[in-house]
């Protein structure tokens, strides 16, 4: 089974939940590897796309790629130059400036002095992170470390294929039917009493099975979604 790892945190939902559907407009500035992926991705996906960095050949190398609608070359820590760029009139602007902290603050500054809404920046450290906060993104993204720990817990923890955590306490996780669950019905295997766990689901080849009868026989190569504390789910014979 194809492992595919990712982490959602509730606390990001808001931020989410506030994107307008019918935005179809985004502005990237700062166009390295992870701004490129950004614009790259939106554009595939059909949205309008302002790809912006401060060195021209950035800006060229977007537009020969066909990867952005409209790339400008601007300083993204002039305020006038974000104004007469028509940076403030979109919707959700992404800050994909790692490793000038300086520009990636101001940055972030002019953004939501000008009243942009919703403002995405990549954090490079722990403490840019929080200063990215405190002038105001709305949702910061720490690619680096984030990686990381997503490599550390599915290097460690394989069987689980997705994790939803609810807070730092409690998730759901999609995973794989333990060996010894096999062949073993839902009821028969207790999983709320033993493990003080509640099965939500049942996945095979992708389709999931929602609240499955408890006379379902689990089998090896599917997965199953259980929601509960951590430390229950780490009590999993996976
Ligand atoms: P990568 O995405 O490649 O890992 P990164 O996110 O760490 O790198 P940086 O090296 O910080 O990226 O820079 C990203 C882009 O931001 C560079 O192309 C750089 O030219 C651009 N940039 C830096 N300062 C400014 C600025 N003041 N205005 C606009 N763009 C800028």
């Amino acid at each position: 089974m194809k492992q595919r790892y990712k982490r959602v945190n509730l606390s990001s939902l808001g931020f989410f939940r506030s994107l307008r559907k019918d935005n179809h407009q985004f502005a990237v500035i700062g166009l390295g590897r992870f701004g490129r992926a950004v614009c790259s991705t939106l554009h595939r996906l059909g949205y309008e796309v302002l790809a912006t960095d401060i060195d021209e050949k950035n800006v060229n190398q977007v537009m020969s790629e066909h990867i952005a609608a409209h790339a400008v070359q601007l300083d993204s820590t002039d305020s006038v130059a974000l104004k007469e760029a028509g940076i403030y009139e979109f919707d959700t602007v992404i800050v994909a400036i790692g490793n000038y902290i300086q520009e990636s603050i101001i940055t972030t500054l002019n953004l939501k002095e000008g009243g942009v809404p919703h403002i995405v920046a990549k954090a490079s450290s722990g403490v840019h992170c929080k200063l990215l906060h405190r002038v105001g993104a709305d949702h910061v993204v720490f690619p680096e470390y984030e990686a990381g720990c997503e490599l550390a817990r599915s290097l460690t923890k394989p069987a689980i294929l997705d994790r939803f955590d609810l807070d730092p306490d409690n998730s759901i996780v999609e995973v794989i039917v333990p060996d010894e669950f096999h062949g073993k019905t839902i009821g028969d295997l207790q999983i709320r009493n033993r493990y003080g766990l509640n099965l939500l689901a049942v996945s095979q080849d992708g389709k999931f099975e929602i609240n499955p009868d408890p006379r379902k026989r689990l089998e090896k190569g599917s997965a199953m979604v259980v929601i509960g504390c951590n430390r229950d789910i780490n009590r999993l014979p996976i």
